[in-house]
């Protein structure tokens, strides 16, 4: 989003003019930003193979699975019905890993059935696949005990995570792989979200380099993903360019060391969007208490969670008044809960009917949006070279009764002595 001519513009379209025809709140998407980060991240790196699978509960609805699939990319899928989505996108079954966690074998037998690429994420579900299915190959995830992220709750490498098998296992892992003769062609990890250090990701590397040495059906390591993006303008992001040298000097370095011709394969989800998406919320009310401007706006947690449940930061900017001066706000929900978006906000001064942006609304807000308070889901809207298309339609009051089952219970009756 940039000021064109004293207006805030998503590629050439101001975005007051995306509020007016659309109305808030909405979600929009910059292809174009995605192209762009993707193409940055395939260019990062220097290796013979590189598979990019894009993870996508950042952000699922069919035309960016779509754009995914042109752009060249696999899908890393998390559940069966991110399988089915994607291949509704047009994916092939072998394009798309499943990497579930916690599931039951009724979901594996699915993912199988449908033909897609297995990760497996704990020893149990390895013994099976080597009893019912000797002839698949799979992908095993591996968790190098690696602490890293931003915080707890999306920091996945660590002792006590649910995530992946231990590396102190793998002498089991092993051992099961050779006795039922188990084609392993995939290693893995995922440590965690918002990975600042290159330094600390190589390390982590290298100990699934060390494990890649056992595994001679091997034809890819994926590493996962944890590239950070910008919250703030004065935030630091990966370094995708440094940690693509270091990385590729590392993988080429390997494969030539060991002879193995391998797949260099990464999985990012919020690098890929979320600085294309943008959220516009109309503020509804101005209301000044005895220490704090409150902006409330026609939106809460039931549409971008993120600000509540991580604590995420994500910049806020009134679009209606671009010249206006700066004051502070605290900007909340319409929700019967505490739902703050941002406190003590600089944003240029707000009058009621205003559109407020928040940025990084790409990754992980539509897709954690829900019908709390028995509010109606947004629409979203796609912007591709210049031109703006309806990818998703606002919720109407008849979605909130699709699927509710009305009974008439029995009444019981009450009679009179
Ligand atoms: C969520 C997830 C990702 C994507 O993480 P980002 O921080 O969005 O890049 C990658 N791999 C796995 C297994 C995941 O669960």
């Amino acid at each position: 989003m940039e000021l064109i001519n004293g207006q805030y513009c998503i590629q050439d379209i101001p975005v007051i003019e995306l509020a007016k025809k659309y109305e808030t709140p909405l979600f929009v998407y910059d292809a174009n930003k995605i192209e762009e980060q993707y193409k940055k991240m395939v260019n990062a790196f220097d290796v013979p193979k590189l598979k990019i699978n894009y993870a996508c509960k950042a952000l699922t609805n069919i035309n960016v699975l779509k754009l995914m699939k042109e752009l060249g990319a696999g899908i890393d899928a998390v559940s069966p019905e991110e399988i089915k989505l994607s291949l509704h996108a047009g994916f092939e079954p072998e394009e798309i890993v499943f990497t579930p966690n916690s599931v039951g074998t009724d979901e594996i037998e699915e993912a199988i059935k449908l033909g897609v690429k297995i990760n497996i994420d704990n020893i149990e579900l390895l013994e099976y696949f080597g009893h019912h299915y000797p002839d698949l190959k799979i992908c095993i995830r591996i968790n190098p005990h690696v602490m890293a992220g931003g915080n707890r709750k999306i920091s996945v490498g660590h002792i006590d995570s649910k995530f992946g098998i231990s590396i102190h296992q793998m002498p089991l892992v092993l051992r099961i792989v050779e006795s039922l003769e188990i084609q392993v062609e995939g290693i893995h990890m995922h440590t965690g979200s918002d990975i600042l250090d290159v330094d600390v990701f190589l390390y982590a590397a290298d100990i699934l380099f060390n494990q890649a040495r056992n595994f001679p059906d091997l034809e890819y390591i994926d590493f996962g993903s944890g590239f950070k993006v910008k919250y703030k303008s004065d935030d630091i992001e990966t370094d995708i360019v440094q940690f693509g040298k270091q990385m590729s000097k590392k993988f080429n370095a390997f494969c030539k060391e060991t002879g193995k011709d391998l797949t260099l394969a990464f999985e990012p989800g919020k690098y890929l969007v979320s600085e294309s998406g943008y959220f516009l919320a109309r503020t509804n009310t101005i209301k000044q208490t005895t220490s704090t401007v409150f902006a409330g706006i026609n939106s809460g947690f039931n549409h971008m969670i993120r600000p509540m449940f991580y604590n995420a930061y994500h910049e806020i900017i009134n679009v209606s008044n671009p010249e206006g001066v700066p004051k502070l706000y605290t900007v909340v929900g319409y929700i019967c809960e505490t739902d703050t978006f941002g406190y003590n906000r600089k944003i240029n001064t707000l009058t009621p009917g205003d559109i407020l942006v928040f940025k990084n609304a790409g990754a992980y807000c539509y897709m954690m949006a829900s019908n709390y308070n028995s509010r109606l889901l947004p629409a979203e809207v796609m912007i591709r070279d210049g031109k703006d298309y309806l990818i998703r339609k606002r919720q109407n009051f008849t979605d909130l009764l699709v699927n509710q089952v009305e009974v008439n219970l029995p009444v019981e009756q009450v009679t009179a002595e």
